[in-house]
């Protein structure tokens, strides 16, 4: 069992109890759950979906070091044991924005977590990780809220309401035993007007938002996932990277703590 930094649940009404160490369940699911203003990561039980423990992440003391000057990375949860490939729910692309583009966002966004990386700086190392697209489902991403995981690694738009993804522009589900991830599901909000603000997805690299709505790029969003997909934490203190909180304009590029991250994760013999 492995340390992760999570505040021990004793939630009610979004008030937590003061931050406390826990570690991990032999198994049960996390969920991260990414928006325009918070972040959160959650411990639910197995089978009743039941919630554990939580913690809001955010601007801590965010630092200003640049992309390719930040080392930082978090490897607090589950990773993969062996490389599955995911499917993509692809009729459930909104109206608004076009299937094949999303789509290859999407795939794009995964692939740039495999040698060569897609980044700005640098390529510090290389990674055994491997990005798997297996084409096609008609199913959606498993947030029911008794958890139950259904065996496909699934990306889809979905209505989140009512979900132990509500609240979030762009989540992850990962079912994990022993520290190893039996599942993982990504799933986006479809209608993201109904947080109160005119935002929509766009296939376009930029994500800006205001007082009154924004786009939010699916590249952006899809590639911190996907980091989260892998076993990724989120960075609190650095705001340069795809693994800080939020979805935010330019995660779609790795940073070095990104970069760093992933190949510590599988690169690494010292928990196999
Ligand atoms: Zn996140």
């Amino acid at each position: 069992m492995r340390p992760i930094h999570i505040i021990a649940a004793a939630c009610a009404a979004l008030v937590c109890a003061a931050p406390a160490s826990a570690a991990l369940p032999e198994e049960g699911f996390l969920v991260y759950k990414d928006s325009r203003l918070s972040s959160a990561t959650e411990v639910r039980a197995k089978g009743t979906g039941r919630l554990i423990a939580t913690v809001e992440d955010g601007l801590q003391n965010a630092g200003s070091a640049s992309a390719c000057s930040d080392p930082t990375f978090e490897l607090s949860g589950p990773r993969w044991k062996r490389f599955e490939e995911y499917r993509v729910n692809i009729a459930s692309t909104p109206t608004y924005i076009r299937r094949a583009a999303t789509l290859a966002d999407l795939i794009a966004a995964h692939e740039a977590w495999e040698s060569p990386f897609v980044t700005d700086c640098p390529q510090p190392s290389r990674t055994a990780y491997e990005a798997k697209y297996g084409g096609p489902t008609t199913r959606n991403a498993s947030l029911v809220a008794s958890l139950t995981a259904d065996g496909l690694n699934v990306v889809s738009f979905q209505s989140l309401a009512g979900t132990v993804c509500d609240g979030a522009t762009a989540c992850v589900v990962l079912d994990f035993r022993n520290g190893r991830i039996r599942e993982a599901d990504m799933a986006l909000e479809q209608d993201l007007t109904r947080y109160g603000f005119q935002d929509f997805w766009t296939t376009e690299d930029e994500t800006w938002w205001n007082e009154s709505g924004g786009r939010w790029a699916v590249s952006d969003a899809a590639t911190h996932e996907w980091g989260h997909f892998a076993g990724l934490g989120h960075v609190d203190d650095s705001p340069s990277l795809t693994m800080y909180p939020f979805v935010h304009d330019g995660a779609q590029t790795l940073g070095l703590g990104d970069m760093l991250g992933i190949a510590a994760r599988y690169n690494s013999k010292r928990d196999d």
